[in-house]
């Protein structure tokens, strides 16, 4: 696509009201170059401060959020058709908490360290590690959280000492104005961060050009996988956090009142458009139907629905092709046998567009789409299980594994299960809420995705490790193994393998003089 043939701006709707919410003018694929140039000027200004003073420097945001949050949450809201309170948990209070953790937590992830030697003959070598910042790094985030997402990743990167240019859905660009608008809070220097609004299917290549240093990327599997090849032929770093298909296991000796409120909660939020919400729930024989019942009147008591009131449990879907998916989904498990065994009562304004019952399918089978794939909307499908390793089986029978779950009162038993799931993120008696936990890193097993995001282990992916090596013995000209080699340097070193490898003492003490006459020419010029 040529800079020509795109439009001049994007115009933003509210999904469910149809109300048209702004216009965000679309910049040029030029535009991306000059970000990035820019970025990386800035950069070497911003890398020489101390971690501390950037963070002080981005204290502005975290008063910003603080201050706005209602109507941050009001806009998000508008411009997905979720509900105010989701958005003020799962975007507006989490991305406060992650500043602030990371404010207090990142001087220490980020410092140097010294590694002690590994070896009593090179004790004299110590090794530093520092964490040195990429340089300028390309952001580009989905919808479905259009706030926090992009947040977190834009302030950790910050904080490491990057420059930014960001991207988010061309869907919320009303959210990304505003996020805009809170980072700009930030005395950064000029050109440090850019947001730039593009279409997604020129995004990646031009930001790939343009050379970003490393490329974070939130979205679908697909297009996870097609900006992976394409940043090989740079051999770009790439970080990855793609789709999933959430596996809860409700053990017999579950709180089940528990398990069925963190199902409606990890499955309904955010009508289901959450990349870590249950998609499938395996629940033990014994309290299949129990559990069930219990489901049942929790899905039937949800109020689907335009949030003017704050009285709704469950908004509407962001995009017409998430709607199709979602219905696609559940037209296939009916074809094939599934039965609809709750739903929520239909949406209270019929006026309203995209929104959809939450919907449980029983009956399923892993032949069905809506256990196979990701569906990405308030759609949750329940099989019972006979043992733990069948219920291990089913949970790990999918190409994708984000995160998962184990609903069990004995949290050893609990912990056994959740060590043999295939996911980055297992939880007990809990879903989907750690992408909140700024401690805790985030990031998927298998087509899930590469890398991870928050925590320690996010900061490290947000810069390159390098080492320093010293060399700590005074006087030494050459080191053991420098040359001139001769059959005498040969047959002390490997007297060091004797030396140290040996059983028997008196072979090492031989291997020790053999060594010895070698490390005296270390002082010889
Ligand atoms: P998507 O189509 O892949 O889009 C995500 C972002 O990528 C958008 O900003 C989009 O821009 C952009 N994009 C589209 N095509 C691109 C291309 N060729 N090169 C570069 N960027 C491109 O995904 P989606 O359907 O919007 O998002 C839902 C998916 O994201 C789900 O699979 C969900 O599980 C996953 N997700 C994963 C996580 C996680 O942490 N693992 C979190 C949230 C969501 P435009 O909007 O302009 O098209």
């Amino acid at each position: 696509m040529e800079n020509q043939s795109l439009p001049a701006s994007t115009p933003a709707y509210n999904p469910i009201t149809g109300e048209r919410l702004g216009e965000v003018p679309l910049n040029r694929i030029d535009d991306v170059k000059a970000a990035v140039d820019a970025a990386r000027q800035a950069q070497q200004e911003w890398a020489r401060l101390s971690v501390k003073e950037r963070i002080r420097r981005l204290q502005p945001v975290k008063e910003f959020l603080s201050v706005k949050a209602d109507e941050i949450a009001e806009i998000i809201a508008r411009d997905t058709g979720k509900v105010r309170l989701d958005a003020l948990v799962t975007e507006v209070i989490n991305s406060l908490m992650a500043i602030q953790y990371y404010s207090r937590k990142a001087p220490r992830f980020l410092r140097e360290r010294w590694i002690r030697p590994g070896n009593l003959l090179l004790a004299n070598k110590w090794t530093k590690l520092r964490r040195v910042p990429y340089g300028v790094i390309g952001i580009i985030t989905p919808w479905n959280y259009p706030f926090t997402i992009a947040f977190s990743e834009v302030i950790m990167g910050l904080i490491a000492g990057n420059g930014i240019v960001l991207k988010t859905a061309s869907q919320t660009q009303m959210v990304g104005q505003i996020l805009k608008e809170a980072i700009e809070q930030a005395q950064l220097p000029r050109g440090l961060f850019a947001y730039l609004n593009l279409p997604g299917k020129v995004a990646g290549d031009a930001f790939l050009q343009a050379g970003v240093n490393k490329l974070f990327f939130t979205g679908s599997v697909a297009v996870g996988k097609y900006l992976m090849a394409k940043a090989a032929e740079t051999l770009t770093p790439v970080n990855l956090e793609l789709g999933g298909n959430d596996a809860m296991i409700v053990c017999a000796d579950a709180d089940l009142e528990r398990a069925a409120n963190g199902a409606i909660w990890a499955g309904f939020s955010n009508a289901g458009q959450s990349c870590g919400g249950v998609e499938r729930i395996y629940v033990q024989r014994d309290v299949y139907e129990p559990f069930l019942k219990l489901l049942k009147q929790k899905v039937e008591a949800l109020r689907v629905g335009y949030d003017t009131d704050f009285e709704v449990d469950m908004g509407g879907i962001t995009t017409e092709s998430q709607m199709q998916t979602v219905r696609k989904h559940i037209e296939d498990a009916l074809a094939k046998g599934a039965k609809i065994f709750a739903q929520s009562p239909p949406p209270r304004n019929e006026k309203y567009k995209n929104l959809l019952p939450a919907v449980v399918l029983t009956e399923v089978t892993h032949e069905m789409d809506v256990m196979r794939h990701e569906t990405f909307g308030p759609v949750v499908g329940v099989m019972s299980f006979e043992s733990e390793e069948e219920a291990i089986r089913l949970a790990n029978d999918s190409y994708l594994g984000l995160t998962g779950s184990v609903w069990s009162k004995n949290r050893k038993k609990a912990e056994r299960l959740a060590k043999q799931i295939e996911a980055g993120v297992v939880t007990i008696n809990d879903h989907l809420m750690s992408h909140g936990l700024p401690e805790t890193s985030w990031g998927g097993f298998k087509q899930s995705g590469i890398g991870r995001t928050h925590g320690e282990l996010g900061f490290y992916e947000l810069t390159q490790s390098q080492m320093i090596v010293h060399d700590f013995l005074p006087g030494v000209k050459r080191d053991m193994w420098w040359q001139p080699y001769s059959k005498q340097v040969y047959d002390g070193l490997r007297g060091m393998i004797d030396f140290l490898f040996e059983k028997k003492w008196g072979k090492r003490l031989k291997g020790m003089f053999r060594l010895l006459k070698v490390f005296v020419r270390t002082f010889k010029a």
